[in-house]
């Protein structure tokens, strides 16, 4: 993601306002249905990845991405895309979701996660639960359920009860890596803003042939969190977004940032209000969520099928397919 001077990152979005919206308009190339992906985003150096590591995530992705256009090439819906590859990526260790999440200051298991629908914005979040194998499904029992959008903690785990989730031990959650991960930050030899301690977030953003957009996004949290502390991924309007109008968003990276940016909906409102492509406003934010000290990534999807990556770390784990036959996945910043 090119860095933009100061004062552009100031002026853009106000001519994009300013000047007649069909100046500003975007004109972006349509598709039937699309999907995009993410693993995560944060400090990657290529030569620090071996080829084996490499090509485990590589298939990994794949394998997620391919799940996902399978459902949308077949008509189903982005709601189904979505849960599809987050259900994958959360049970695969690789990734800091479901099995495999990051552990919390006292070596437990807290997940977040959520989903919302771009077509009557209904939403449906959880966050601090430990016992659910797919916490993404708990997100969107939560959804269809439709009372509340926020559950937490021991209310959420008891919400559970009432719907048919998958249960599992600790035991099954927690991996050696993570393990080490804990034990290096409590050692402090992990700063808690090495984006180290936090990699792996899963995600995933979609547009059906219907035209109904979807997002979802699910995470251990960071390394070592204490007191319960939330990040942004379970929060509707930071971490995930969907907006039929606009876009659908996942985000990753140092919550805290884009909590306080509200960075999902506030890529939606650039793209409607200003007319931005989902690239530009997602550029936007995260000079915003690097101004304030932030990093990580957002995956869009625009109403029109659009998808885009954007970024200020070194890597993001990434894939996106369509229906104009895109199908790609990506780790470093050049690819
Ligand atoms: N955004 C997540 C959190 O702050 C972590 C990540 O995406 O890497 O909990």
């Amino acid at each position: 993601m090119p860095r933009q001077p100061k004062l552009l990152r100031f002026l853009l979005p106000l001519a994009a306002v300013l000047l007649p919206t069909s100046a500003a308009a975007h004109d972006p190339e349509q598709a039937e249905w699309s999907i995009a992906i993410h693993g995560g985003a944060g400090t990657l150096q290529r030569d620090a990845m071996t080829p084996e590591r490499e090509a485990a995530y590589t298939a990994s992705l794949q394998v997620a991405l391919d799940a996902g256009a399978a459902i949308l090439r077949d008509g189903g819906t982005s709601e189904d895309a979505v849960l599809a590859v987050i259900t994958l990526l959360e049970d695969d260790p690789l990734f800091n979701a479901g099995r495999g999440a990051v552990l919390t200051w006292d070596g437990g298991i807290s997940h977040d996660a959520s989903i919302m629908l771009g077509e009557d914005r209904s939403a449906g979040a959880i966050a601090g639960v430990s016992t659910i194998r797919h916490p993404i499904l708990l997100a969107r029992a939560v959804m269809e359920d439709g009372r509340h959008v926020f559950l937490s903690g021991e209310g959420a785990e008891e919400f559970a009860g009432d719907h048919e989730l998958e249960r599992a031990e600790i035991e099954y959650f927690i991996t050696p890596h993570r393990q080490r991960a804990l034990e290096r930050f409590r050692a402090r030899e992990v700063a808690l803003e090495d984006d180290e301690h936090r990699f792996g977030t899963v995600g995933a953003v979609a547009r059906d042939r219907e035209g109904n957009l979807a997002a979802g996004t699910s995470t251990g949290g960071m390394t070592g969190k204490r007191w319960d502390r939330i990040g942004d991924s379970p929060i509707i309007g930071a971490g995930t977004y969907a907006d039929n109008r606009a876009c659908a968003v996942s985000a990753t990276g140092s919550g805290e940032y884009f909590i306080r940016a509200v960075v999902a909906k506030s890529i939606c409102d650039l793209m409607r209000l200003s007319g931005m492509g989902p690239e530009e406003a997602g550029d936007n934010l995260m000079a915003e969520v690097e101004e304030l000290g932030g990093s990580g990534g957002v995956i869009v999807v625009s109403a029109q099928g659009e998808t885009a990556f954007s970024f200020n770390t070194s890597g993001m784990y990434r894939g996106r397919a369509d229906s104009n036959g895109v199908n790609e996945i990506g780790i470093f910043e050049e690819e």
